[in-house]
């Protein structure tokens, strides 16, 4: 059990006109009540917000206009006391109010630590803690509905589910070696064993299957736009960045820095990424051939290649239908309110089975179906997370990765015919790993790195 009370301010520094200090912990309504001005706030009841101002202990100075949200155990975040201190006067005051609270005996908390208390009282699971972590940095709807989802609990349950299942067959298998009264005790336990092991393997395949559209939703999908000077690429651009809400952000880099643009089709994020200048290419395979291209294409997850209706196709425009050959890629042949000259009929010849809009950026026609064609390029039709378990976090991948080996090892042990008591090793081995998504089996190293990712106050 946690004994002393922690303090941060929860909302980002140096943004809205608000800003929160929290506490949680056993004093954390006494500390405040020694500086609130108002209501007693020992005596009033829980989830309540009340009205005040924070003065200095010492000198009676009015610090700043509050609104006091108290919360008593066990029903909170954190499952202690909490208070949450709802400050008006900018960050001067805010700063000032923490001050004050640290003066009074509370503790600044570590980055994270207000979620690692959920953790450790049982509030939540390790896989929800995380989810946490992801909503912070959630940058568009729908990764912000994977993140909830999980926190929801959905992805615990079901590894919960699969663990129950492999400890069942453990502990059948292993009454069945200690009481061997029956002949066929021995098939018996190999064929549950293998039709268990089977089930188990085919439900974390499909979790790792939707894994990747998770790390999609996370990340966003790497866009390069292609095709030859003057066919409508920075106009596609503009046009993607204009109709959809575009998130800018700046990565340092090492040498450079890397400028990234999100933009949301359709709950689809793109990340418009210029490295190596794959952002908008026009003379890529001039620069550096067919071969090198292809392999800095590569590195996206989808091209879009824009192609002139006005002009008939070049030899340029047979370079990069061969460097995109393989790779996944949407042919726009922009400009339709022009005379048509290229060969549309040689172009859906070339793209083969990737689709091919037309599309007249001048007078936006055809946007709508290019939407449509970037979204089911990645899921079928416009992507729903509704009733998908989507596993988003790299950390859960990997481990759904080790469980899957482990249970394969299991597996061609059953096949092999190999002792019973030796492929049990390998089911056990599944199940501490699978332990470790939901934190059952986490070692606290595990869970201290974990919760110092987290943003201060959180
Ligand atoms: P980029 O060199 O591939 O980036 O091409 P730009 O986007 O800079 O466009 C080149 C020229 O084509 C500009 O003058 C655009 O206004 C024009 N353009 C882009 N899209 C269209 C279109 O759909 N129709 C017409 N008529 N002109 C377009
Ligand atoms: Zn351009």
């Amino acid at each position: 059990m946690t004994t002393d009370t922690i303090t941060a301010i929860s909302t980002p520094i140096g943004e809205g006109a608000i800003a929160i200090v929290r506490l949680s912990g056993p004093e954390a309504i006494t500390i405040t009540n020694e500086l609130f001005t108002g209501k007693d706030l020992r005596e009033i009841a829980t989830h309540t917000i009340n009205y005040g101002r924070i003065v200095d202990p010492d000198t009676r100075d009015i610090v700043d206009e509050v609104m006091v949200s108290v919360m008593r155990a066990p029903k909170t975040f954190t499952r202690e006391d909490i208070v949450e201190i709802n400050c008006h006067g900018g960050m001067v005051a805010v700063n000032k109010v923490l001050d004050i609270i640290l003066s009074k005996g509370a503790r600044l908390a570590e980055p994270g630590e207000f979620t690692k208390r959920a953790f450790l009282n049982g509030r939540i699971d390790l896989s929800q803690a995380e989810a946490v972590m992801d909503l912070i940095r959630a940058k568009t709807d729908k990764a912000m509905s994977v993140a909830v989802k999980q926190m929801d609990g959905r992805l615990s349950k079901l590894i919960t589910e699969l663990r129950q299942e492999l400890l069942e067959t453990v502990a059948h298998v292993e009454v069945n070696i200690d009481y061997p009264e029956y002949d066929d005790v021995e098939e018996m336990s190999h064929e549950m064993m293998r039709t268990n092991s089977r089930e188990v393997h085919k439900r974390i395949n499909e979790l790792l299957e939707v894994a990747n559209q998770g790390k999609i939703l996370r990340e966003g999908i790497a866009t390069a736009i292609i095709g030859r000077p003057n066919v409508g690429k920075s106009s596609l651009m503009n046009t993607l960045v204009q109709e959809n809400k575009a998130i800018v952000t700046d990565v340092p880099g090492t040498t450079r820095d890397i400028i990234e643009e999100y933009v949301n089709v359709r709950g689809v994020p793109l990340r418009l990424v210029d490295t190596a200048g794959i952002r908008e290419t026009e003379d890529i395979v001039e620069k550096i051939g067919v071969e090198r291209s292809r392999q800095v294409l590569q590195e996206s997850d989808l091209i879009l290649f824009v192609l002139n209706f006005n002009e008939e196709l070049t030899e340029e425009d047979m370079k990069l239908f061969e460097t995109v050959q393989g790779l996944d890629y949407i042919v726009i042949v922009n400009k339709t309110d022009l005379e048509q000259k290229v060969d549309l009929e040689k172009v859906k010849e070339l793209a083969g089975d990737r689709p091919v809009i037309t599309t007249s950026l001048v007078v936006e026609e055809g946007v709508d179906k290019l939407e449509k064609a970037i979204a089911s390029t990645f899921f079928e039709g416009e992507i729903d997370t509704g009733d998908m378990t989507y596993v988003s976090n790299i950390r859960h991948i990997q481990l759904l990765k080790q469980a899957k080996q482990a249970l394969e090892d299991a597996m061609e042990g059953i096949e092999l015919g190999m002792p019973l008591d030796i492929v049990q090793i390998d089911v056990t081995r599944t199940w501490e790993i699978l332990g470790e998504i939901v934190g059952d089996t986490a070692s606290d190293s595990l869970i201290d790195q974990l919760f110092s990712q987290f943003c201060l106050g959180k």
